[in-house]
């Protein structure tokens, strides 16, 4: 089963899909965190796509493909995934319907106000990848990772001036695929925070299950 998760950027789209996943038993993909590896490893492809990422640029199509290729030949991938952040514009929505069938498309809804509010609350956990807000969702102890114990940092393309840049793009490139994909979106509404989240990944699993 291919899923697709789309959305602004802060939308819930990393929290929704690692609720989702360990009920679907497969894997979350997410381009966002293939890179930020790469970039943490310093490879040369990571190198490539800092300068790009840290300014809240899309990153070249080419350079994504090829880490999302690598990751989806894994086994782990044989039964499916859940991809986030993928696809970012038009063209790679079209590469990606020429090499698989997607089974669902969900769109997280959510107003301008509430993404700026929780971009700029995030954390995460540079070891372990947990995603904090210092306002929904709080680690147990102020600045350190619950699950790992890791200090937390805030991305540098959380900082106001790369969000911003990173709303303009979402909306010059990436919201167009919406009109590419038409009636094929099924829009969720992820307005109220955490709760939202939780209520969300509910949805999604009885839309799939044809529950609802
Ligand atoms: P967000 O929280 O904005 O959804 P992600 O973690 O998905 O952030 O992505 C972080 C950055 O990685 C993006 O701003 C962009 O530079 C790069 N990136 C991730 N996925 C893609 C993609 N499909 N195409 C181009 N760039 C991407
Ligand atoms: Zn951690």
């Amino acid at each position: 089963m291919i899923i697709v998760f789309f959305g602004p950027p802060g939308s819930g789209k990393g929290t929704i899909a690692s609720i989702v996943k360990k009920e679907l038993g497969i894997p979350h993909i997410s381009t966002g965190d293939l890179l930020r590896e790469e970039v943490k490893n310093k490879t040369d492809l990571g190198i490539k796509a800092k300068s790009y990422m840290d300014r809240g640029e899309l990153v070249p199509d080419d350079l994504v493909l090829e880490v999302l290729k690598r990751r989806i030949e894994k086994p782990d991938c044989k039964n499916g995934f859940i991809l986030d952040g993928y696809p970012r514009n038009v063209e790679q929505a079209k590469t990606l319907d020429r090499t698989f069938k997607i089974d669902y498309i969900f769109n997280f809804v959510l107003s301008e106000d509430e993404i700026i509010r929780r971009l700029s609350n995030r954390r995460i956990c540079p070891k372990c990848g947990a995603i904090y807000n210092l306002i929904s969702m709080p680690p147990k102890t102020p600045g350190i990772c619950d699950q790992c114990g890791t200090a937390l940092i805030q991305r540098e393309d959380d900082k106001p001036e790369a969000i911003r840049e990173r709303l303009k793009i979402y909306k010059e490139q990436t919201e167009p695929v919406l009109e590419y994909y038409g009636d094929r979106v099924i829009n969720i509404s992820t307005e109220n925070g955490f709760t939202a989240s939780k209520r969300a990944s509910k949805q999604i699993l009885k839309i799939i299950r044809g529950e609802i």
